[in-house]
């Protein structure tokens, strides 16, 4: 059935690539075995999963990235993720669209074409995770995995109305995912409701990976153990900018939450206005430093320009990037030249940790420490959905907005979810660095 409504959905261009259906039957043949022995090998044994095409996967899968420097790339590593999920019994249906390396906010800046909105075509569906939402959201698999250095797992689930769960930084690993900024990537999960979300995220944090240096424990931390929570608004998401409908909307969820006895307490974060300009540094920087290993020589595309011309891999880079990548390649190589680096990388990096002490300075440090809020709720994107037309231009810096709610999370590492209040818009609720628990006592809660 699911490869049925691929090809049914085709012009959304969610997958790039998809298993052999013989591999799918047998897959889910033997879990259905399982399943009705009583012996499933775990709650989401049998389950399709669709995978973001910069997450490696075994051959035949292809892993591309969205560009053509890897095009026909295929890995010789799977991902720690996706050799965790399918010990756990669960399928691999294919790879999906997204933006080039990860780079861009409405899956338009992919080799494959762009990604179409289920809900209505000529929308973005939000990046750059976007075909990872749009298969869950038109009903072609009911969770999919995707990556979030910035916002695209999150921005791509409010515009389609699904569900996307960024973790705390760490807990999730990153080995065999294709680096963008790893000191902001993280891989999360795209899913129809929070409790699939909860079911796949315990299953894939159990414990840490010894590849990844940046992986660690799932912690324990104690809840508080009153039934209401302490809902913070932080009035610096308030933007004069937000659209009406993700106002009213924000308005309603803290509305609701209020009616069900829980405390609302409006908080300041007074550096979130930076924290856009800071990640549009550090993770171009990041990127330029990451995307030199694609030189034609190790991996993908070579191109015969090279040859020709009798250089080394101006050719190739020329060719396999695209716009977008190059720009931040150039963004990220200008800010870390010997000129420039006091003035961009170094005091990108410094917001960065005053970003961070903002949520520690509400949230506390650690349980002892006295916190102001259980919780922070924030609408995940300042409008609903743009237009494609709007947003296919890889020129200049205007895209780059759809991301000023969700970068102060990724610039701290904490979690955060955002739940589907209404069509194309998104609140995002986030926690303090391991506080993934208490996300899903507030999503039960908006159910
Ligand atoms: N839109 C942001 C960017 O282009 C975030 C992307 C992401 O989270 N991978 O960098």
């Amino acid at each position: 059935a699911s490869l049925n409504a691929i090809a049914r959905h085709s012009a959304l261009n969610a997958f790039v690539s998809v298993a052999p259906e013989s591999h799918l039957l047998a897959k889910a043949a033997a879990a259905e075995a399982r399943i009705a022995a009583g012996s499933p090998l775990s709650d989401l044994d049998g389950r399709l999963i669709a995978i973001k095409d910069n997450i490696c996967t075994p051959s035949p899968l292809r892993t591309t990235c969205a560009s053509k420097i890897l095009g026909n790339y295929t890995s010789p590593i799977s991902a720690t993720v996706v050799d965790r999920l399918e010990a756990a019994g669960m399928i691999t249906l294919g790879k999906t669209n997204m933006d080039e390396f990860g780079m861009g906010s409405h899956s338009v800046f992919s080799s494959h074409g762009a990604v179409k909105n289920p809900h209505d075509s000529d929308l973005s569906t939000g990046g750059s995770s976007g075909g990872s939402a749009a298969a869950v959201a038109a009903g072609i698999c009911d969770l999919a995995l995707g990556t979030d250095t910035g916002g695209s797992i999150r921005l791509p689930s409010a515009y389609c109305s699904i569900t996307g769960f960024k973790p705390s930084y760490g807990l999730l690993s990153r080995w065999g995912v294709v680096a963008y900024a790893n000191s902001l990537d993280t891989v999360g999960i795209l899913s129809r409701n929070w409790r699939d979300a909860r079911s796949l995220f315990s299953l894939l944090s159990a414990a840490p990976d010894t590849l990844d240096p940046t992986s660690i424990p799932r912690p324990n931390p104690k809840i508080r153990s009153s039934s209401t929570l302490r809902i913070g608004i932080p009035v610096d998401y308030n933007l004069h900018e937000l659209d009406d409908r993700v106002r009213s909307a924000w308005i309603r969820t803290l509305e609701s939450l209020s009616n069900a006895g829980h405390e609302i307490i409006p908080i300041s974060l007074p550096n979130t206005k930076h924290a856009l300009a800071a990640y549009y540094v550090l993770a171009p920087a990041e990127a330029s430093s990451n995307l030199a290993r694609y030189d034609g020589l190790r991996y993908g595309l070579r191109s015969e320009q090279d040859r020709v011309n009798g250089t080394l891999f101006a050719g190739t880079r020329g060719e396999g990037f695209g716009e977008e990548v190059k720009k931040r390649i150039l963004l990220g190589a200008f800010s870390l030249s010997a000129g420039k680096m006091d003035n961009y990388f170094i005091q990108a990096q410094k917001i960065r940790k005053m970003v961070q002490d903002d949520f520690t300075a509400v949230f506390g440090r650690d349980e002892g420490d006295a916190s102001q809020v259980d919780v922070l709720i924030a609408p995940t994107s300042p409008s609903p959905p743009p237009k494609i037309a709007e947003v296919a231009d890889a020129h200049g810096t205007d895209g780059y907005v759809a991301d000023v709610l969700t970068t102060p999370a990724s610039l701290a590492g904490i979690p955060s979810i955002s739940l589907p209040v209404e069509k194309g818009v998104g609140m995002q609720v986030m926690a303090q660095w391991g506080g993934e628990e208490v996300l899903w006592k507030v999503a039960e809660g908006l159910e």
